[in-house]
């Protein structure tokens, strides 16, 4: 059986640590594969190999590098297929999202091949007289990337393409339950010309994030995950002197007024909740229909798309759904709907008893579910489900609504579809909410705006891509210059003011 390798100086290296565990195909439960586990010092090792590559990178041209960056670029536009098929195979997605999370990151390097623009500092001529001042934004040196299971390729390239257009050399640590897409995307990042030791991937689990959150030379870590870890990585980070942004879970709700286009939020919902199997930060977990009435036309819609939904594998290009990623993810999100029916809340649509279809029998399937009547007290409403779930919570006028949405921690996306621009403005103004749909589902901010949630969806200050990216990935430096210009003064004991 193949073990996935790390990947540092620009060529795959085997695994020393003795450690290792397996990678299933979701989709029939088999082992495809084995993923290295690296100890420290392998991450030792791929840091270090990142720091000598700093010195040369950081001083190389913005340009030049945005050049490279460009090539990636060209080669992920014509292998695309190829990245989309290695994330289907591990992470159980169909081929056209997997498509989708290519092109969304692919969307972040061409923003990044902009580096030269983007790094332009500020300038002012005579802060004084004959005084001038400017800024520049500098690199920080090796940074690491800490990155979930649902996107693989994406979210990945939220951070790298940023970072080394910035700069800065890169230690990715992606999810030890999908890690083949990493390798794929260091070796085209090779191809495209990175020097030796600029991009470096290990694979593994606890011990080598721990190690790249203390180890000196890491300056900044940028991680995506589940909240308690994200929490983790921030106090830990930042103990250490780190400059840390840490992305965590969400429960994204969409509020629907009266006034809605109930079929375009009916489908809305059918892609948000149940799109990658609901396996997505952005997926939209809580509908919370304003009013009874538009509940109950609400659920009578939804409930034929529901049954009509194929779930299969990623495979099958007819497949709607494919599996969940883990038998363990399985055996929650299914242990999830359990309590929220024993809380009281009514299963409308059950996909706990889903039948796989033949040959893939021993696959990780929950089929679509629709909860009605979830109330805040339930856990199906305060956790992160992160399963193809849909739970109502009715609620009687928009006040109610916001409430609602306040009282969770967590503060990624939402959004509310109505024909009211007035409520609409309101709304995006009011919710405390970091990303805000107004009839969009799903609204996630294009390469060249920022992504990031509020309270428990995000720890720290820098929302990731973007302008925001950026800032993270680089330290500004103000410079005040003056030069003899023949004109000489006596020595000055005072503050310089401007008189
Ligand atoms: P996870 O928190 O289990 O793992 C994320 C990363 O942390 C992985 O690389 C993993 O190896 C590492 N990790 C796991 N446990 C660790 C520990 N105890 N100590 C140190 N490192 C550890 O998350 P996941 O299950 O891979 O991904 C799903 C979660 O990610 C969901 O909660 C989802 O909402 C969230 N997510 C958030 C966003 C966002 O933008 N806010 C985007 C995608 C996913």
């Amino acid at each position: 059986m193949t073990e996935i390798a790390h990947f540092i100086d620009n060529a795959r290296v085997a695994g020393t640590s003795g450690r290792a565990q397996p990678v299933y195909n979701p989709a029939t439960g088999e082992t495809k594969a084995t993923v290295a586990l690296a100890s420290s010092e392998e991450v030792g090792r791929a840091v270090a190999s990142a720091h000598q590559a700093w010195k040369s990178w950081s001083s190389t041209p913005p340009l030049r590098r945005a050049r490279i960056l460009d090539r990636f670029k060209m080669i992920l536009w014509e292998r695309g297929d190829q990245l989309a098929q290695a994330i289907s195979a591990e992470h159980g997605k169909t081929h056209e999202d997997a498509l989708g999370e290519v092109t969304r990151g692919l969307e972040v390097v061409e923003f990044a091949v902009g580096a030269p623009h983007l790094l332009k500092g500020e300038i002012t001529e005579n802060v004084g007289t004959g005084v001038d001042s400017h800024s520049l934004r500098q690199p920080l040196g090796v940074v690491a990337g800490i990155t979930p299971f649902n996107f693989p390729a994406m979210v990945p390239m939220w951070m790298f393409p940023v970072a080394l257009a910035c700069g800065n050399t890169f230690v990715l640590k992606p999810s030890e339950r999908d890690p083949s897409a990493s390798l794929l995307i260091a070796e085209w990042l090779a191809e495209a010309g990175l020097p030796e030791g600029v991009f470096n991937v290990v694979q593994g689990d606890k011990e080598a994030v721990d190690t790249l959150l203390t180890h000196p030379d890491v300056k900044a870590v940028s991680f995506v995950g589940s909240t308690p870890i994200a929490k983790y990585i921030y106090e830990t980070g930042t103990a250490n002197g780190k400059r840390v942004q840490a992305l965590g879970g969400a429960k994204n709700h969409m509020v629907i007024l009266p006034d809605a286009d109930l079929d375009m939020a009916a489908n809305a919902l059918m892609g948000a909740a149940y799109g990658s199997a609901g396996e997505r930060c952005m997926a939209i977990s809580v509908a919370v229909p304003v009013t009874d009435t538009v509940a109950d036309a609400l659920i009578e819609k939804l409930v034929p798309k529901i049954e009509a939904l194929k779930t299969g594998p990623a495979t099958d290009r007819a497949t709607d759904m494919g599996p969940v990623v883990t038998k363990a993810a399985q055996e929650k999100i299914c242990g999830l709907i359990d309590k929220g029916e024993a809380e009281g809340a009514k299963i409308v649509v059950d996909g706990r008893g889903f039948t796989p279809p033949k040959g893939y029998e021993n696959g990780y399937f929950v089929g679509p579910t629709l909860i009605d009547e979830v109330t805040p007290e339930m856990s199906v409403w305060r956790e992160e489900i992160f399963g193809p779930v849909l739970s109502v919570v009715r609620r009687k006028s928009y006040d109610e609504a916001v409430d609602l949405i306040h009282a969770h921690d967590y503060a990624n996306g939402v959004s509310i579809f109505t024909r009211d621009g007035d409520a609409a403005r309101t709304f995006a103004h009011d919710i405390e909410v970091g990303m805000v749909g107004v009839n969009v589902p799903i609204p996630v901010p294009m390469a060249f705006h920022s992504f990031g949630g509020w309270k428990h969806s995000l720890f720290g200050d820098h929302h990731m891509h973007g302008m925001e990216g950026v800032r993270f990935y680089t330290r500004l430096k103000a410079i005040t210059t003056r030069w003899p210009s023949g004109v000489r003064t006596d020595p000055e004991f005072f503050m310089p003011t401007m008189g």
